[in-house]
């Protein structure tokens, strides 16, 4: 309790639901792949932000979440490393066989800054692939890089949307996704495809869903589509 007053993270988990993790303030801490640590050393961060202390500790739990932080408080490391570390944990990756992570975003240029961090933190592992799937590029460039097969995909739901609908992209391998920023999502109209979307999962996956505001279609899609999530909120959140 003293760790999360310091670090101002609030959090809240449903009445019959398992408490919370613990906050972890140091990377080392978390059990991360080796080849993680090394990524994250390289890419200069030295300690979790706040955000990442409890998001991660939770997301590397295996519970989805309901994340609430302002902009940049570091969101995106605090899912893109545990999307990663849950990658490494699967089988052998078949490759072909379809993605087993998502990322959904709003914007081209958002997705375009997590591929980045995608990237980043899995720069040192061989045969990691990450594709970026938005609106306003090539279709056909991008079917070749999902036929091809890969770990992660970084995508705006529209376009997504068209690749599963053209039997580019499949979810059935699916079991870690992430919304992130996901008010914005539904204020630009993109609720029927995240609906989609998480209606056709496999049974077994993890959900994490970052927004900036709680409006009431927020808690409706968590309470339709999370599974005893760990709501966590960090600074001053409006609803
Ligand atoms: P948000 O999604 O919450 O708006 P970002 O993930 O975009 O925030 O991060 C904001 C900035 O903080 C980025 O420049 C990012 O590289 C930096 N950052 C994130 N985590 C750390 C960290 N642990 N140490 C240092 N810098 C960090
Ligand atoms: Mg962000």
């Amino acid at each position: 309790e003293d760790v999360r007053m310091r670090l101002n993270v609030e959090v809240t988990v449903a009445l019959d639901s398992p408490p919370a993790p613990a906050p972890i303030e140091s990377f080392e801490d978390m059990l991360l792949h080796p080849s993680i640590m090394k990524d994250i050393a390289y890419h200069g961060y030295s300690r979790p932000t706040s955000i990442q202390a409890q998001a991660m500790t939770v997301a590397l739990s295996g519970r989805d979440l309901l994340g609430c932080a302002e902009t940049g408080s570091g969101k995106t490391a605090a899912f893109t490393i545990p999307m990663i570390q849950h990658c490494l944990a699967q089988s052998p990756i078949r490759r072909g066989d379809g993605p087993l992570a998502l990322v959904l975003a709003p914007t081209r240029e958002l997705a375009q800054q997590i591929e980045k961090e995608v990237k980043c933190f899995s720069r040192s592992l061989e045969s990691f692939r990450t594709a970026i799937v938005v609106g306003g590029t090539n279709i056909a460039d991008q079917r070749s890089e999902l036929r091809a097969g890969v770990d992660v995909i970084v995508a705006t739901p529209g376009r997504f949307i068209d690749h599963l609908q053209q039997g580019n992209s499949s979810l059935s391998r699916i079991s870690f996704i992430v919304l992130d920023e996901a008010d914005r999502m539904l204020d630009m109209g993109f609720e029927p495809q995240i609906r989609e979307v998480l209606r056709n999962l496999p049974k077994r996956h993890q959900t994490l869903l970052f927004s900036a505001t709680m409006p009431v279609e927020i808690e409706t899609l968590s309470q339709e589509y999370l599974t005893t999530p760990v709501q966590i909120k960090v600074g001053k959140v409006s609803s």
